[in-house]
């Protein structure tokens, strides 16, 4: 914590000690607070040589940074350093000249929340909490058990009733309390919330418990150096809670501050159309309105998004902007997605390449603008709707009846006479 000087309210703008816990005194529940750090003083230690020298290839690396303490135990999962690869087919299919794309379904869990629940942990532990606990549809359960698991903490999850059977599975295995809540995720998060009150546990809701974002900024850290400080047009990114879409914006702004990058990208926040209030707030101007979401995508899945307005400030202060997308473009994002880069997105992070393709066929980026996509989620963690984007497989005998023909169809053989 030696380079923090305090939280601040992002509604009332008042400044406060890291004494205060989670939200806003003043504002309540609803109050974000944010994490302020003496830039000026991280600045010295942290330049483009300093970092080129460091061999920790996780996203400990960025420690000024982060808000934890010098001596902090740290987990021994590797979170973060996930690859950006250049998708050169799937830029072509978008009518786009460049795109990368960052693959964060590679973190141990699965997920970018790995980077969030590994600060969780290491607070937790930091403040001598044996049990953390959170409500979440499914990553951000699935990675605290990991990484609780990984230090040798309990962890206590609710998840919704819609929640996918195999990040609960995951939950299972990382050893969790899983309560499964015959509900919405916003039934879950109010019993997690009035569980954490009731039983002092930690609680490691991101919108909440302003240290979480700080962890999920990291992507965007690491994207400036993977991208040797040259950074793209538009970052895309899918919104769920809002508070990837606040990270990433944070690392941007920090690295610009600290004068390590000339010019921040613009901040493409992407929703599925049956769950887009941040979408709806951003556009109107007016304060968040909830919903009741439905969409495949169950990780964005958010009725009362608890970070809209972070979300909100950093799309404007980006000078990007919001979209939403269909079910079916979501699908139709897995499909080319896994087909052009071999990266299989779980639906809530295809929903990021699918913004992109219906804001390159609206006009807001240009076919010669340079864009780095997050994908956000593996896609084994959810199968059944990977299973809506794709045909089932060709049944076949033993003794290969009717091989030839399916091979022909497709094109796989060549056909007589050619
Ligand atoms: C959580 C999540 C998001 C959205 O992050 P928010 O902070 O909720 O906006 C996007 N994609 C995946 C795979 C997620 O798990």
């Amino acid at each position: 914590m030696e380079f923090v000087t305090g939280l601040r309210c992002v509604f009332c703008g008042e400044l406060y000690s890291t004494r205060t816990a989670y939200t806003c005194p003043k504002c309540g529940i609803t109050g974000t607070l944010d994490v302020q750090y003496d830039y000026r003083a991280i600045a010295r230690p942290l330049t483009r040589r300093s970092l080129a020298k460091r061999s920790e290839f996780s996203h400990w690396r960025y420690r000024e940074l982060l808000p934890i303490r010098k001596d902090a135990v740290l987990p021994s999962l590797q979170v973060g350093w996930t690859p950006v690869v250049r998708a050169a087919s799937l830029a072509k299919h978008l009518g786009l000249k460049t795109l990368y794309i960052k693959d964060d379904g590679r973190n141990p869990s699965g997920s970018l929340k790995d980077r969030a629940s590994s600060i969780g942990v290491v607070k937790a532990y930091e403040k001598r909490q044996k049990i953390i606990a959170c409500a979440s549809t499914g990553n951000a359960a699935s990675s605290l058990a990991g990484q609780a698991a990984s230090m040798g903490l309990r962890s206590v999850i609710f998840v919704p009733e819609r929640a996918p059977e195999p990040k609960v599975t995951q939950l299972l295995i990382f050893g969790a309390t899983v309560l499964r809540v015959q509900g919405s995720y916003e039934d879950a998060f109010q019993l997690s919330q009035s569980s954490c009150e009731r039983w002092g546990w930690y609680n490691r809701n991101s919108a909440i418990n302003p240290y979480l974002v700080e962890g999920k900024k990291t992507v965007g850290l690491e994207i400036c150096e993977q991208l040797e400080w040259d950074l793209p047009d538009w970052v895309a990114v899918s919104v769920g809670d809002g508070c990837t879409i606040a990270g990433v914006w944070k690392a941007f702004f920090e690295m610009k501050t600290l004068g390590l990058i000339n010019r921040a990208p613009k901040m493409l926040g992407v929703q599925a159309a049956g769950a887009a209030p941040v979408t709806t707030a951003f556009q109107s101007g007016e304060s968040l309105k909830p919903i009741d979401p439905k969409t495949i995508a169950d990780s964005i899945a958010v009725g009362v998004p608890r970070n809209w307005k972070k979300a909100v400030l950093a799309v404007q202060a980006s000078g990007g902007t919001m979209i939403n997308v269909e079910d079916e473009e979501i699908l139709e994002a897995m499909r080319t997605t896994g087909r052009l880069t071999g990266i299989f997105a779980e639906p809530a992070a295809a929903t990021a390449i699918a913004g992109v393709r219906r804001a390159v066929e609206e006009g807001v980026i240009g076919r010669m603008e340079s864009v780095l996509a997050v994908v956000t989620g593996n896609g084994l963690k959810d199968i059944r709707s990977a299973q809506l984007a794709v045909t089932k497989p060709f049944e076949i005998a033993p003794n290969g009846a009717g091989l030839e023909a399916i091979l022909k169809d497709r094109n796989l053989v060549r056909q007589p006479g050619t």
